[in-house]
């Protein structure tokens, strides 16, 4: 990793904290990356002895690519959030389970039936919450936000509306950028857009460099990409699933606790390359998932205010479940 620079100093000395009951993290309204950084910073400082705060990096617009490690433990797995900026949803629900499993933690409580005490002490989570925050910029307060409005407009935009933009602010869709068979794809987006190009070289993108880096530094036993919308699981792709045999079983229970749907095994290189979790599959030879949450309803956010019921419900104790199958997988 890197170039790291903190975006706060990590507190060293644990202090004795009384139980929180309130929450720091608010998930009905539309969740900026400012937001996102002031709550890290509550966070850490109400959870000195579990929680620490870093950047990975930079985006294109400057922006830290925050990294928020929650637990104790040596095993570490890594999940990440907003490839896609249409999809901050997914944000959201990674900084309120850092709060909630952080609370229940200190609180010396279980959550969802999980022994959250015994997985953070032996787990490290690492987050990513915002892995494209000039894009949820772009989403959350248009195009008169950007620090280049002028690029902007030779970018095409396959949704009129601004506030359906997938891509970076290069106009790379970082899901499409990994150097994962990224020569085969072939889906007609030869040059930048608000979705589905996939840039004009594998890794392009400073936003996909740092999460490699990340990844190539750290030794995660399986790693999980939260995306919106369609409620399915994507778990395998034809060039990797005869290689990691756990992940079927993982799925196939993931599916079990949340009722999204298991997806067949993506087929065609085409459509899945240059994705991260197919990135991390081949690079690492371990799991990787890619969740849509929140039903389909078109190519704009969910309204912040249906969070609950669009997505905490079902996928809220998703972290811990890694961390429970990450256990059984040594
Ligand atoms: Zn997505």
């Amino acid at each position: 990793m890197s170039k790291v620079q903190p975006v706060e100093d990590k507190i060293t000395e644990p202090q004795m904290v009384p139980a929180r009951k309130e929450a720091i993290v608010n998930p009905f309204v539309p969740y900026s990356h400012e937001t996102m950084l002031n709550d890290s910073v509550k966070l850490s400082q109400s959870h000195p002895d579990i929680i620490t705060v870093d950047s990975i990096g930079r985006s294109v617009e400057g922006r830290d690519l925050l990294l928020i490690k929650l637990g104790k433990g040596n095993r570490k797995i890594f999940l990440n959030g907003s490839h896609h900026a249409r999809e901050y949803i997914s944000t959201s629900l990674l900084m309120k389970m850092i709060d909630e499993y952080s609370k229940a933690y200190s609180n010396n409580e279980n959550f969802e039936g999980y022994d959250v005490i015994n997985l953070l002490n032996e787990f490290t989570i690492y987050f990513v919450p915002m892995v494209n925050p000039d894009g949820v910029n772009l989403v959350l307060n248009g195009i008169n936000s950007v620090k280049n409005p002028q690029k902007l407009r030779n970018i095409q935009m396959v949704n009129k509306n601004s506030r359906g933009w997938k891509s970076n602010i290069n106009g790379v869709d970082l899901n499409r950028n990994y150097p994962a068979v990224w020569e085969k794809i072939n889906n007609g987006f030869l040059r930048p857009s608000s979705e589905r190009f996939k840039g004009y070289s594998r890794g392009s993108e400073p936003e996909t460099q740092a999460i490699m880096n990340l990844c190539r530094n750290n030794d995660f036993e399986l790693a999980m990409a939260y995306h919106a919308k369609g409620e399915v699981i994507y778990w395998a792709d034809s060039g990797t699933c005869n290689i990691i045999p756990k992940a079927s079983e993982i799925a196939d229970r993931l599916s079990k606790i949340t009722g999204y749907k298991k997806l067949p095994v993506s087929q065609n290189p085409s459509i899945y390359g240059g994705g991260f979790e197919n990135w991390f599959r081949i690079e690492f030879k371990r799991p990787a998932f890619c969740i849509e949450l929140s039903p389909y309803n078109g190519d704009l956010p969910h309204p912040d205010s249906q969070f609950d019921k669009l997505v905490w419900n079902k996928a809220k104790s998703t972290g811990l479940f890694f961390l429970h199958e990450a256990k059984t997988l040594k």
